[in-house]
């Protein structure tokens, strides 16, 4: 096929908005095409040369472009910069450019496979003289190309074609032109979203229709689409949608698709189904226990402390997303990988059996402990105690909510549907203010900590009963020397039993007298099972705690127990906290 037909049929889809119109010219030219170039033109008109996942990108920046069209049509590279200033769009440019070429002499037609193929060397030239095998390959396609068809190639090698056409209008074209009706674009979809290569879907179906859909199977290197979940703002929603449900911790970190080869290799996906592995060597190097075996496992990667083993916010994950400096990130942030699904074992996709029967052969695979362990999760049959309890329990250990499933439902690759639920805390507000609490316990460390305390069971004072009443468990603000010292500091109160003006629904591994006060920040105060701060005083069954807490550096010997802060304090914070959430609704939907 001549480059010039695919050129005139950009110009015209450029001219139109219509969906319908643009299916049509699609469909023309797919069917003028063989299945080698309905390929090439699927990559192309969605601007790409290969599927997103490969990321292999032209890499060719707008001075080197500017470069080669000064090269390709004789004018001086001072006039193209000016010009392009002037007109402001690479493609225009190249098209003016190659208009004002002053002898057609010796100029070769241009076909979609050499245009293809010369895209293909621009993007894999590497080493050191990749710019300039980039630029000679680019000049060369524009000394022969037409003025239109300048324009588009420019633009694609610049990553700027915007045709307007979506996947979704592509598949449409497709099923159109190989299936005979859109109505059968779902077939297409359904295998684009375990294969989301655009160009292999193309060429199945244009040389074997829907026996060459057939052919395209969930495949390892491959990432398949996400399966998404959709919200509701209550429990009792979720009840009524699925009732019996597995109710898993919704992990505040990064989604990760991870292919593991039997022979050790493997491969991380993102959401966005890049391929992530280069920033988690940790995760890889942990997944080698599972050598032996092919598979596809779904999880959330989130970042810990390392010496508490306590989650740690999304934010502190994203370090790891730096280009530089993955190694000191890596041992700052450690990574825990939760595993919630598996979709492929040895040879054959499991997306079509069950949840319940999935899950059987993830936890005959996956363990409960270590830094690869299996979902934190719980069968819920109707009941709504139930339910707000797990979910209190866990945004207090620092989860964003739950997700829950349905126990029979398959795996449905890039749908986001009531299969999947997501409950999510359904406000975030900071705790500006920081709180004076006492220490009523604690927890021995690992890792560096070993030896010493990892975390601190903080409570609040409650002058009605002269009680002190848990709010959280806490681990980080400490440095390195308060954290050595913790042991020695609080020798002198520590207790065999829990001293009886403490109320703990947790077991320390020490216990103090509640002498020593210490200031607190933290994120938010939240509605929680395990603590007895305010128990029942928002809702029956449930007390409050202060989410992602740390030390702020500041003992406050200056004050008494008798003188931290008081439950009622932190009661009245909760409300002023809804109040505030409220009144921030309100404005957001007056804007
Ligand atoms: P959100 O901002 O809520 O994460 P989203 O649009 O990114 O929204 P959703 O489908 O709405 O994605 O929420 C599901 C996301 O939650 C998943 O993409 C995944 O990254 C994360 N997640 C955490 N824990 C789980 C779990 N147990 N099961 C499924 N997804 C989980």
């Amino acid at each position: 096929m001549k480059f010039i037909r695919v050129a005139e049929c950009y110009s015209k889809l450029e001219e139109i908005s219509g969906r319908l119109e643009m299916i049509d010219i699609l469909k023309r030219l797919f069917l003028e095409a063989n299945p080698d170039e309905a390929e090439k033109i699927a990559y192309l008109t969605l601007g790409k040369i290969a599927p997103d996942y490969e990321g292999l990108e032209l890499g060719l920046g707008e001075k080197l472009a500017l470069r080669a069209i000064s090269i390709a049509s004789g004018i001086s590279e001072q006039t193209i910069s000016k010009e392009y200033k002037r007109i402001g769009d690479i493609g225009k440019l190249a098209e003016w450019a190659v208009g004002k070429r002053p002898s057609l002499f010796g100029k070769e037609e241009l076909t979609l496979d050499r245009v293809f193929s010369s895209l293909l060397k621009i993007a894999r030239a590497t080493g050191s003289d990749s710019q300039d095998i980039k630029i000679r390959t680019f000049a060369g396609l524009l000394s022969d190309s037409e003025p239109i068809e300048a324009r588009y190639i420019a633009r694609i090698v610049m990553g700027r074609l915007r045709l307007g056409v979506q996947d979704m209008t592509l598949l449409d074209a497709l099923a159109e032109a190989y299936l005979g009706s859109r109505e059968r674009r779902s077939l297409l979809e359904e295998k684009y979203n375990i294969y989301p290569d655009i160009g292999r879907i193309a060429r199945a179906v244009a040389e074997k229709k829907e026996k060459g859909l057939e052919e395209i199977d969930v495949t390892l290197g491959v990432p398949i689409r996400p399966m998404l979940a959709q919200r509701v703002k209550s429990a009792e929603e979720v009840i009524e949608r699925i009732p019996k449900m597995y109710a898993e911790h919704k992990y505040d970190g990064e989604r990760m698709q991870i292919h593991i080869w039997k022979d050790g290799r493997v491969k991380l996906f993102s959401r966005r189904l890049e391929d992530i592995t280069a920033p988690y060597p940790d995760v890889r190097d942990a997944l080698k226990t599972f050598v032996g075996r092919d598979m596809i496992l779904d999880s959330e990667t989130v970042a810990v402390n390392p010496d508490t083993g306590e989650i740690l916010p999304f934010q502190e994950l994203m370090h790891r997303r730096r280009k530089y400096g993955v190694e000191e990130a890596m041992e700052q942030y450690p990574a825990v990988t939760y595993v919630f699904d598996i979709l492929y074992l040895d040879g054959k996709s499991l997306i079509n059996l069950p949840l319940r029967e999935r899950r059987k052969i993830l936890e005959s695979i996956v363990p409960k402990e270590g830094n690869i362990r299996e979902v934190v999760y719980r069968e819920i049959d109707s009941n709504l105690q139930e339910l707000e309890a797990f979910f209190e329990e866990a945004v207090e250990k620092g989860m964003e909510g739950l997700v829950i499933k349905d126990p029979n439902s398959r795996y449905q690759a890039g749908t986001r549907g009531w299969n999947w639920i997501k409950l999510k805390r359904s406000y975030i507000s900071k705790m500006i203010e920081p709180v004076d609490l006492v220490a009523v316990g604690a927890f021995m460390g690992r890792g560096k900590r070993a030896g010493t305390y990892g975390a601190l069971l903080m409570a609040v004072y409650d002058p009605k009963e002269d009680k002190y009443k848990t709010v959280c468990k806490m681990g980080s603000g400490f440095t390195d020397e308060d954290l050595g010292r913790l042991p020695e500091i609080f020798k002198p109160y520590v207790t065999e039993v829990k001293d009886p003006s403490v109320e703990s629904k947790i077991e320390a591994d020490v216990w103090f007298q509640p002498k020593i006060v210490l200031e607190v920040i933290g994120d938010e105060i939240t509605l929680s099972p395990v603590h007895t701060c305010g128990f029942n005083s928002i809702r029956k069954g449930s007390g409050l705690a202060i989410r992602f807490p740390r030390f702020t550096g500041r003992w406050r010997d200056d004050k008494g127990p008798e003188d931290a802060t008081t439950e009622d304090e932190i009661i009245q914070m909760y409300k002023s906290q809804l109040k505030e959430i409220k009144e921030e609704k309100i404005k957001e939907e007056a804007a």
